[in-house]
């Protein structure tokens, strides 16, 4: 059967912290986004995944939606249940009701996340080909040995990894067959027992599962090691006028005078947009949201600071840090400064501590000493793949 709809379940509803830490590990940060956002971010990219189905704790959207930034708004959500067969089974359930569900399916476990498109690649060919159910598999390298220490013959075993894709038909037959009395710990063992054969294809030692202390340091090494850091900087000016609002920093901060240009003219996001684009060398604000366009006139510039962080997403890099200054007489940004800080960093979808906001004054000098206008200067730290 070709494939109509492939759909990827992402299972991020376990609570367990056996790899250390205080948070669930699906929420850890790894190399400047959530453990769960790599997987995530990952089947989003691909262009055979047609969407993506997120199990989570019955409880844990906001902090699922926190742990994945601007990706959250481009997933599904479904509630997990008591075992991994019973959230595979909410998803598959909710997935059924659809009036033209899916024809494949793929589960995939959050805590594996280093999932190179060419492992997607390879479930799709093998689907392509007529399998029902397929797996990416590793082999065994080191010497087995049993309790009483006798070597094990490793030629027959193989190192099961996910995500793993299935016929959507057969997958949720094979969780209706499933008697038990003992939990299943993958979908492919399901479809197995119902005398399905299943393909192996071949795993990536970047799927491994973090599991134990160590892990994910290791993981971290793994998926940024090949990064290299870049800089850019920006500056802008507006001009200030009696009677606008006051966009600075995503916020509306009271004031007099507002900030007036095409956009709500937000300077400070402006000079950020720009440091981000610039260390991208991906020209600057005004090559992607030319003024002379009516799309923009009076836009969020959270939209423009959106598109940028998703850039630097695209090509597979981390905004590592944003430090930004403003300058003006008025208003005070001392009393806004934490809240610009958090509001830029949910834009970003990164962690506050890796904003800054700064500002000072020109001693009454100049146009902004003048109260004329605002201006702002950013710098943005990221790391880039080199082959991106
Ligand atoms: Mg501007």
């Amino acid at each position: 059967m070709s494939i109509t709809r492939l759909t990827a379940i992402v299972l991020a509803a376990g609570s367990g912290s056996r790899s250390g830490g205080a948070m669930p590990k699906q929420y850890r940060m790894l190399g400047g986004k959530s453990v769960l956002a790599h997987s995530v971010a990952a089947f989003l990219a691909h262009p055979k995944i047609d969407e993506v189905l997120l199990v989570i704790a019955p409880d844990g959207e906001a902090e699922t939606r926190a742990a994945l930034g601007t990706l959250a708004d481009q997933v599904g959500f479904v509630a997990g249940g008591a075992a991994r067969r019973n959230s595979v089974g909410n998803a598959l359930r909710l997935l059924a009701a659809d009036p033209a569900p899916p024809s494949h399916i793929l589960v995939h476990d959050s805590a594996r996340p280093g999932l190179p498109a060419a492992v997607i690649d390879r479930l799709v060919a093998a689907l392509d080909k007529g399998a029902v159910a397929t797996m990416p598999v590793l082999p065994v390298v080191d010497t087995l040995i049993d309790a009483p220490g006798n070597v094990v013959d490793r030629s027959s075993l193989h190192r099961v990894q996910t995500p793993q894709a299935f016929d959507f038909k057969v997958l949720v037959a094979a969780h209706k067959a499933w008697t038990g009395p003992e939990e299943p710990t993958d979908d492919a063992q399901m479809v197995r027992a119902l005398g399905h054969e299943v393909m192996l294809v071949e795993g990536d030692a970047a799927l491994e599962k973090i599991t134990l202390p160590g892990d994910h340091e290791r993981m971290e090494r793994l998926l940024t090691g090949h990064l290299i850091s870049r800089t850019g900087m920006g500056f802008d000016v507006h001009r200030l006028e009696e009677g606008e609002e006051l966009w600075l920093g995503g916020l509306l901060i009271p004031h007099s005078h507002g900030l007036s240009g095409h956009s709500d003219a937000d300077v400070a996001i402006h000079a950020l947009v720009d440091a981000i684009l610039g260390a991208l060398a991906e020209g600057d604000i005004g090559s992607h949201f030319p003024p002379s366009d009516p799309r923009w006139r009076g836009a969020r510039s959270e939209a423009f600071l959106r598109f940028a962080a998703e850039r630097v997403a695209a090509r597979g890099g981390i905004i590592d840090h944003a430090d930004l200054t403003i300058i003006c007489e008025a208003p005070k940004i001392g009393p806004h400064r934490d809240a610009m800080r958090a509001r830029l960093a949910e834009i970003m979808g990164v962690p506050v501590d890796r904003v800054s906001v700064k500002a000072t004054t020109t001693e009454r000098l100049g146009l902004t000493g003048r109260r004329e206008g605002i201006a702002a200067q950013a710098v943005a730290t990221i790391r880039l793949s080199t082959e991106s």
